[in-house]
């Protein structure tokens, strides 16, 4: 199996396993394809971070003219620190301090995603403080089912996330009379890994009526934020192709002179990167086959979290009879799996290829066990890059201190 041009196999014993690889022209292709039907609209795509924060992987995104949605102050940085354009930031997150408002402001960012009427009082409070005007839009919480897990679902009535539909027009009218706050938008995201449209139009349905509600109260918005939440194929799931679903944002929209902004994540990188993992050891017992990988639910948590589905391959397959393996890594938990009942055929050394594990995987990677994390590569082409480099275990406790 190659990435590109760059056989899998030979990265591993370069860099070592375990390693997440990433594919420049996947990052790439999937970029473009999002933009094509969005040619003749006035139009930002801000890659949601939290997906994957790499700074290799958000130069692609930069370089492509990419905005991005960040959820921290970190992750203003990292956008920062990769060449991003801090004027296409929004900023969403229920939990903004007021250190991160003010670096955003001073960044000059393009707009808050404001999650509660106190984050606004607060918001308008720090601007003020500073001699500047806040660029606000709201996240209004739709109350729709996205129908995914439960745990990413986030546009349901009892989610934490945004403000209630009910209360909108009211905390917009606070906003509007706000000394430091402008408002710019309206903001929804309902959940991730969403594999139908309808979800999507029901959400635009109700701020497009909030929009016309604001209109009656001569508060205008000038950009709309669908958010993000498209779904990818991990196993046999059928997501909406990126065409139909802006086509159909755009039908719904019918030409109302707004800006219109996305912040997909998953759908940008999830299938653009894999994890290479190698068999430690086969343990067969009596009632199942254990293949120990040197990879582990600190490197991949979605399978631990979420019950996740990641396809799992050899990377150089060997023909006869498979076995239903467990595959697991070495750490101490039941939890720690990363396929359940995978017929493979497997010796020990073989190097397995966990597939779709280029968003929200090495994103979520953890310490725990004092694992140090993997390391990052992108591919171009037959160049292979490290983008991160293989924790050392030393770093892992330079910060600590023995008590005296
Ligand atoms: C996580 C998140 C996204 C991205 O979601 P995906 O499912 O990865 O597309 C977008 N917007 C907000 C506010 C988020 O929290």
């Amino acid at each position: 199996m190659h990435a590109e041009d760059a056989p899998l196999a030979t990265i591993a014993e370069t860099h070592g396993t375990p390693c997440y690889v990433y594919s420049k022209k996947a990052l790439t292709e999937t970029f473009q394809r999002f933009e094509t039907g969005l040619q003749n609209v006035d139009h930002l795509i801000c890659f949601a971070v939290k997906a994957n924060p790499n700074l290799g992987v958000l130069s692609v995104f930069a370089k492509l003219g990419a905005g991005f949605d960040i959820v921290s102050g970190g992750e203003l940085a990292r956008v920062i620190a990769a060449g991003g354009d801090p004027k296409k930031v929004v900023f969403s997150g229920v939990g903004k301090t007021a250190e991160e408002m003010r670096d955003a402001l001073i960044a000059g960012i393009f707009c808050f995603n404001v999650e509660s009427q106190s984050e606004l009082v607060r918001l308008n409070q720090v601007a003020g403080e500073m001699g500047k005007v806040a660029p606000v839009s709201l996240r209004v919480n739709p109350n729709v089912d996205a129908k995914t897990h439960p745990y990413i679902s986030t546009g349901l009535k009892n989610n934490k996330f945004g403000v209630a539909f009910e209360d909108a027009v009211a905390v917009y009218q606070q906003a509007a009379a706000m000394d430091n706050i402008d408002i710019h938008g309206v903001d929804c995201h309902i959940g991730s890994q969403i594999t139908e449209v309808s979800p999507f139009i029901d959400a635009l349905d109700r701020i497009l009526s909030l929009v016309d509600q604001l209109e009656a109260e001569n508060i205008t918005v000038s950009h709309i934020d669908v958010g993000g939440g498209i779904g990818i194929t991990y196993d046999d799931e059928t997501p909406p192709a990126f065409d139909a679903y802006t086509q159909a944002i755009l039908e719904k929209l019918n030409q109302k002179k707004v800006k219109l902004l996305f912040e997909p994540g998953r759908a940008l990188v999830g299938n653009a990167g894999v994890l290479l993992t190698k068999v430690e050891y086969l343990k067969p017992t009596d009632s199942k086959n254990f293949a120990i990988v040197d990879a582990a639910m600190n490197d991949l948590m979605r399978p631990a979290l979420y019950d996740a589905y990641h396809n799992i391959v050899a990377a150089t397959p060997r023909i006869g009879e498979t076995t239903n393996y467990e595959i697991v890594g070495p750490i101490c938990e039941t939890g720690d799996f990363l396929g359940h009942d995978r017929a493979l055929n497997l010796a020990e050394g073989d190097l397995l290829v966990i597939e779709s594990a280029g968003a929200y995987a090495m994103s979520m990677a953890s310490n725990y066990n004092s694992r140090a994390k993997a390391a990052e590569i992108i591919v171009d082409g037959a160049q292979v890059h490290v983008v991160r480099e293989r924790e050392k275990i030393s770093d892992l406790f330079t910060t600590e201190k023995r008590l005296p």
